[in-house]
């Protein structure tokens, strides 16, 4: 009755491509932990992430829009389960490790500052004579030091090929526990976690960006590969509701985003054999068609152009910069004002990565009551 750890591994030694990462294979953690009886490797990675107090707090951090200009936008949290369930997808389809591919995507935004793009910009800047401001490193922090819930490690003791997935490619930066091991190419499933995430944003940020009236539906038009779906969507469905037809052309888009990019995929990978041959690999394996590619170049350009670029954006974004180099500043100038548990790590992290590592996991909501609280002389402390 019941399917042992020992199981599922012989399942993925006999399902999965020889391209793909096995966790019977796994490079292992830095501290080394006994084998749990029925899940895997990779499987404990990802349930190790959805049950920390990073991946909760996503919830709460914005996307693009904040919080509470409506309730059916995507935040962190929505995006990184529609990363994860596109992730999940390709990496089944292409006979590659969808527990793996998961566990990359529900961890890969865990070091994301309050306030979108805004804040990390901010942070690095604020950082620059302390070793900068990364996302993918901070999400790296988030995962191998700053949570705390096992008693003989900081942080959560993820696997390297999970780290790997979450540090995507090269490390410049200085990190004190020891990184996976750098190979020209990475797995195959950090590659589709990565694409994955591209796929959901562009798709979520659309579809929000024209539910909030701030992208204008007919000047998409001028984007191929919008309009070439659009029409098929059309031809389709018939007469329909706007907003169905709309619903109906996010749904396309993504899947022939993800057809595209599982058949290239398919089509680059043929020429290499195993995981070591992946590894060696000096170019791409996971991409698009040319044309998909180019397609999806142009829609991003439109989309840094007429969303990300929208004067209502650029005010939310300068509002968030003020608020994260307020904090920053006024908790360097004076670490009284900061609670003990980050004072505490002072002598282990230096200070100013210590501030920056608690203004990082603020939520956007805890950031402005905190911003409030500290400078708002009428504000109870
Ligand atoms: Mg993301």
């Amino acid at each position: 009755m019941i399917r042992t750890r020992q199981d599922l591994e012989r399942e993925e030694r006999e399902r999965l491509a020889p391209q793909a990462a096995r966790a019977a294979d796994s490079w292992g953690r830095v501290v080394p932990e006994g084998d749990h009886p029925y899940r895997t490797a990779f499987q404990r990675d990802r349930d190790r992430v959805l049950h920390s107090r990073a991946f909760r707090r996503l919830e709460y951090k914005t996307q693009v829009f904040v919080h509470h200009e409506g309730d059916h936008y995507r935040n962190r949290l929505t995006h990184t389960l529609e990363g994860a369930q596109i992730a999940r997808t390709i990496a089944r389809t292409l006979c590659l490790n969808e527990d793996l591919a998961e566990a990359v995507v529900l961890a890969h935004d865990l070091g994301h500052t309050p306030f979108g793009h805004a804040g990390e910009r901010v942070l690095h800047e604020l950082m620059r004579d302390e070793g900068g401001f990364d996302h993918n490193r901070q999400s790296l922090r988030v995962v191998d030091l700053l949570e705390e819930r096992y008693p003989g490690f900081r942080g959560l003791n993820l696997t390297m090929e999970t780290r790997e997935g979450i540090t995507k490619h090269g490390h410049a930066w200085e990190h004190p526990i020891p990184l996976p091991p750098e190979t020209p190419h990475t797995s195959l499933e950090a590659r589709v976690a990565d694409f994955a995430d591209e796929i959901a944003y562009t798709n979520h940020d659309l579809d929000d960006g024209i539910g909030s009236g701030l992208l204008d539906p007919a000047s998409l038009e001028e984007v191929a590969l919008w309009r070439e779906v659009r029409r098929e969507v059309e031809v389709r469905v018939g007469k329909s509701e706007e907003r169905v037809l709309h619903a109906q052309t996010i749904v396309t888009l993504i899947n022939r985003l993800v057809t595209d990019l599982v058949e290239e995929t398919a089509r680059r990978v043929d020429t290499v054999h195993d995981l070591e041959a992946v590894r060696a690999s000096d170019t791409p394996l996971v991409g698009y068609s040319d044309d998909v590619q180019r397609g999806l170049r142009e829609l991003k350009r439109f989309l840094f152009a007429n969303l990300y670029q929208h004067h209502q954006v650029i005010r939310a974004v300068r509002k968030a910069e003020r608020i994260l180099s307020d904090l920053f500043r006024t908790y360097r100038d004076d670490p009284a004002r900061l609670p003990p548990h980050v004072v505490a790590r002072f002598g282990v992290d230096g200070e100013a990565r210590a501030v920056a590592d608690y203004v990082a996991g603020m939520t956007d909501r805890f950031a402005l009551d905190e911003h409030r609280k500290l400078l708002d002389p009428h504000e109870p402390v």
